[in-house]
């Protein structure tokens, strides 16, 4: 789950506003294309079922060869458990096949989310079917799961998906909340370790400052969401960097139905050449950690995707293609365009 506004004014920046005046949203597409001009990028957590195609093209012309999809909450309450196997089902399907038609490899992360873990009668069903998704082609990871509103339920469902990917041989993708960040944050790490789980298997989300030490102390990977409106897109996660070096520390967009930015990958690889940061360090923070903790998992195969994507528009799944009438299919590599 990510931040949505109603989240974000109930819920301001923990840190005191700073004298930053780039922000990523700022920079247009001019001011940024240059500057990463040939690097590759790999967003280990955006959510594309809310996405448009102008979307995958604007990612795939930005670099963005790679994406993982956690499984996350729709935005109001599930009806029943035939909509999470729909929605799964999409995340090991649909979408897979129709990122792959926009030149990004595409993979996810199966999970029951911490919010939706509160509606126990339906999460029981849930945690039954979670099985049979976990084993499925292209999924790098249990998540993404933890703590929303700290509740004893969301507790005993992380416990119980902890133990889920140890069985299944998985990374971790834990969501830390927005609310008591510190606490939750703390939280979702001792609970790991008490499960015997290697932090080096754990990514845990969505950092600011105040939690990044103790998460690289511990060994576990710290990942930083790059929101528009929190400025951790901007000075403030090329200073992250600088500070702590590129180890263990990813970047993603977690772009979802709410007000996202799809390329905030992209455009904080360019604030960070702009401000020095070299480009072993922006490759490492922007593709290559993100790529080392997931295929963990066994599921990723670099060589997929790290010279382009083969683009076959003439391809359907399940007798379904994205093309629409009229339009003739693009087979071509490294291109996007539907003619
Ligand atoms: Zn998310």
């Amino acid at each position: 789950m990510c931040l949505t506004d109603k989240e974000l004014t109930q819920n301001p920046s923990h840190f005191e506003e700073t004298d930053e005046i780039v922000t990523h949203r700022d920079m247009g597409w001019d001011d940024y294309r240059e500057l990463i001009r040939g690097m590759r990028f790999f967003d280990p957590h955006i959510h594309m079922v809310s996405r448009t195609t102008d979307d995958y093209e604007a990612m795939r012309d930005a670099g963005i060869v790679g994406l993982i999809e956690p499984a996350f909450w729709v935005g109001q309450p599930r009806t029943g458990l035939s909509t999470f196997k729909d929605y799964y089902s999409s995340l090991v399907g649909w979408e897979r096949f129709r990122s792959s038609q926009f030149g990004i490899k595409h993979y996810c992360t199966i999970g029951l989310n911490s919010r939706e873990a509160n509606n126990e009668p339906l999460a029981e069903q849930v945690m039954e079917i979670l099985p049979l998704y976990l084993y499925k082609e292209g999924v790098v990871g249990v998540g993404e799961i933890g703590f929303d509103d700290q509740t004893a339920a969301e507790e005993k469902y992380y416990r119980l998906q902890l133990e889920l990917a140890k069985k299944a041989k998985l990374p971790v993708q834990i969501h830390t909340p927005h609310r008591d960040k510190k606490k939750g944050t703390e939280r979702s790490m001792a609970i790991a370790l008490e499960h015997g789980l290697d932090p080096s298997w754990v990514i845990v989300d969505h950092n600011n400052e105040e939690t990044v030490k103790s998460v690289l102390d511990q060994g576990f990977w710290a990942a930083f969401t790059i929101y528009p409106f929190t400025k951790m897109g901007n000075e403030r996660m090329v200073k992250v960097v600088e500070h702590y070096g590129p180890n263990q520390i990813m970047v993603n967009s977690a772009a979802d139905w709410g007000i996202s930015d799809p390329l905030a990958i992209p455009k904080t690889a360019a604030l960070m050449k702009m401000r020095g940061i070299p480009d072993e360090t922006i490759r490492l923070v922007t593709y290559q950690n993100a790529i080392d903790a997931f295929a963990k998992s066994g599921q990723i195969d670099v060589s997929d995707f790290e010279n382009g994507l083969n683009v076959d528009q003439s391809e359907k799944f399940n007798g379904n293609t994205i093309l629409r009438g009229g339009q003739q299919p693009r087979v071509a590599k490294d291109s996007l365009v539907i003619r």
